[in-house]
Parts: C-alpha cells; structure tokens; sequence
C-alpha cells in the first residue's frame, strides 16, 4: 500500500535527536514555559523573519487568540465582519465564529483554489475590519495584492499558515505580511510537533504583549490578572521537539518540491487538472492537490490499485450543520469540493512510489 502519509518514519529520521531533546526536557526539571519555549519560539520569529513569535497550544488557539487580542486592543469588536475564503479548513472559521465576530466567505481563484483578491473587494463592507487569508495546500496566497486591499480599506490582515511553513512570494515568508498570522503544528503538518502545538507571529509589540498574557490565564506576573484569559500554552516537550524539527524543515521541504516537480512533469492525462504554482512563489506542498470531474472514480480506481488518497476537504464550511443558515451559497467552492483529491506526498515517500503513482494515474480512463 502507498500510504498518504507515512508519519512514523518522518520521525524515524530524528529519532536520536528527539530522544535528546526528550531527555534535555526530563532532566531540566521546568515543563512548562522556560527554555525550550523561549529558544523556540526565537527560532521560528527568525524563520520567518519576524520580531515575535508566541507559542500556544494549537493551530485553532493561535487564529483564535490573535482575534481575541485585537478585540482586548479594541480593534475589533463583537459583530464586526471578518473576510476568510469559503473552501477553507473549518478551523480558519471557527477561530472568527468563536470570538462574535462574523465569517464572510469568499470563493477562491478556480485555478489556484487560494483568495482571489477580486472577490475580496466585493465583500468589503463598513462593517468588515479584516481578512483572514489561508495559505491552502502550501501555497502563499498573492498577499502583496491583498495586504494593497487592506491597506485601501484600513482592514488587518491575520494570515493562517497552518499549512504553509516556510511557503514565500517574492521572497517573504508566510507569516510576515500579516499583522499577525498563526501557525498550526498538528503532527502531519509540514512541522510538526509529536502532539498539539501552535504558535503565532507578529511584529506588533503591543499586540505580543497582549498574547503573552491571554495563553496564560490573562496574566503578566503571577497571580495578577490583566485579562479573561485562558490556558493554551506550548509546553516544553513539544517545544523541544519542534526545534529538532525546525532545523531540517527546509530540506523536508525540497524534498515535498521535488515530489511535486515528478507528478507535475510525468502526470499527463487530460481528464486532470494539475495544481498550478505561480511565478516567484514558492509552494511547500503540504498538499499536492489535483482536480478531476472523475474524482470519486479515480478515488476508487488508486484505492484498488494500492494508493490512498484524501479529500481536503469533502464537505466545505456553508454545508457544515454546525453552520446551517449562516452562509450564503458558495457555488465554486461546493464544486471544487467534489473535484479535488490530494495524492500523497511527504518527505519520506520513495521515488519508486511517486513514479507508480504516476503510472496509475495516466493510465485512468473513464
Ligand atoms: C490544521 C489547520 C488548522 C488548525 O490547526 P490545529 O493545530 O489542528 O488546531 C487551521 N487552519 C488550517 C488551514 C489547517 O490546515
């Protein structure tokens, strides 16, 4: 079988390092914020060249917090409109619903499937103060054009990098257009820690200040409580592995580019669409992401010939119950949704494999 993601032996590789820094954490005697975090979380601001990073305790928590912070700093506040693309992963929307503050959807680009800045500018209203951009799949959305728009429109801008770590255009990373952006490292993200973990960049100084304070109990100095604030921190454990990890993300991820470079040369059937990668940008392929009107034949057709595939993601946002009569329609993206399938890709998936893959798919036929 070709597995999706073969998540054991990404970690096999740094499985010596992991037991170091595993045995650091045990003999420090501190598990919760102290070196490991700090060490961290200025290696990532570094990564991704920012002034700050503040580790938290997931993906979710990181978009949440940075709403919630704003709101704290009176910038947003409750009912205010927040534009996030409709095909997103239902964690981006959650982060918005959660804090009072209201999703627009906005259908995405039906080459890119990222935020189509066009499509922004028809949702703006006086009631939106900002746009939450996801970064689908690896790919950096064109944030030049839209951080133009929120600058038009006096709108901030909280990126979701959740799957895009280390993705660039023109040479800036994910993470540093933004005011703000989170960060998820979920175990199968393209770093990822060995359980729950997140974290959030910025180079806004009050806007750390206030977040340092809200992922640990609203408070500054102990036992002194500033704000409402709750407990999502990133502990030292993970905080520990995460560095082992961060070290050789980028070479993991020309490894995900190479993958991505075989199918995007040797897969060649006209009943699918291959992702496209603009100019000047760079895509980390947390994803490889294909589209095809024959997605569920060809779904079947590679599970039968030995290959697991993923559908990211099957039901979109407006169809979820959770959000029933909240949404507007969102016609593109309920189409894509039923087009899209994510073949595998990782940074341990042997050539040999990426090449049957290929094989297989070519050979589909309907
Ligand atoms: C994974 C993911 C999240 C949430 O991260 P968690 O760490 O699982 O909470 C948010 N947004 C996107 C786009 C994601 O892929």
């Amino acid at each position: 079988m070709i597995q999706f993601l073969d998540l054991k032996s990404v970690n096999a590789r740094y499985k010596t390092e992991l037991l170091q820094a595993c045995e650091r954490v045990i003999d420090s005697g501190w598990y919760i914020m102290g070196k490991e975090l700090s060490s961290f979380e200025n290696e990532f601001a570094q990564y991704c060249g920012t002034k700050y990073c503040v580790g938290v305790a997931n993906g979710l928590d990181a978009l949440t917090l940075v709403l919630r912070a704003w709101m704290e700093l009176g910038k947003l506040k409750s009912g205010d409109e927040v534009i996030v693309p409709a095909n997103t992963y239902i964690a981006s929307i959650l982060a918005i619903s959660e804090n009072g503050l209201i999703p627009i959807l906005a259908e995405p680009d039906a080459n890119t499937l990222n935020l189509k800045p066009a499509n922004i500018e028809k949702l703006v209203t006086p009631k939106t103060k900002a746009i939450l951009p996801v970064h689908l799949y690896g790919k950096i959305c064109p944030m030049d054009e839209i951080t133009a728009i929120a600058r038009k429109h006096n709108l901030l801008v909280l990126e979701d990098c959740a799957q895009a770590h280390g993705s660039m255009l023109a040479g800036k990373k994910a993470g540093a257009w933004g005011d703000a952006a989170g960060f998820s490292f979920y175990p199968g993200k393209n770093l990822g820690a060995l359980g729950d973990a997140g974290a959030i960049t910025t180079n806004c100084d009050e806007l750390y200040s206030v977040l340092t304070a809200l992922r640990n109990y609203g408070s500054h100095k102990k036992y002194e409580n500033d704000f409402v604030g709750q407990n999502s921190r990133l502990d030292e454990l993970q905080a520990a592995f995460l560095r082992v990890k961060l070290k050789h993300l980028d070479e993991e991820t020309e490894l995900r580019r190479n993958i991505a470079r075989i199918y995007n040369r040797d897969i060649i059937n006209n009943l699918i669409e291959k992702p496209f990668e603009g100019e000047s940008q760079e895509h980390v392929y947390h994803l490889y992401v294909i589209q095809t009107k024959f997605r569920d034949e060809l779904q079947l057709y590679l599970e039968e010939r030995g290959v697991s595939t993923l559908i990211h993601y099957p039901i979109p946002p407006n169809l979820q119950k959770c959000y029933q009569g909240m949404f507007n329609e969102c016609k593109l993206t309920e189409e894509i949704s039923c087009n899209i399938l994510s073949l595998p890709i990782s940074p341990v998936m042997p050539l040999d494999e990426v090449e049957k893959v290929c094989q297989l798919v070519n050979d589909f036929k309907v």
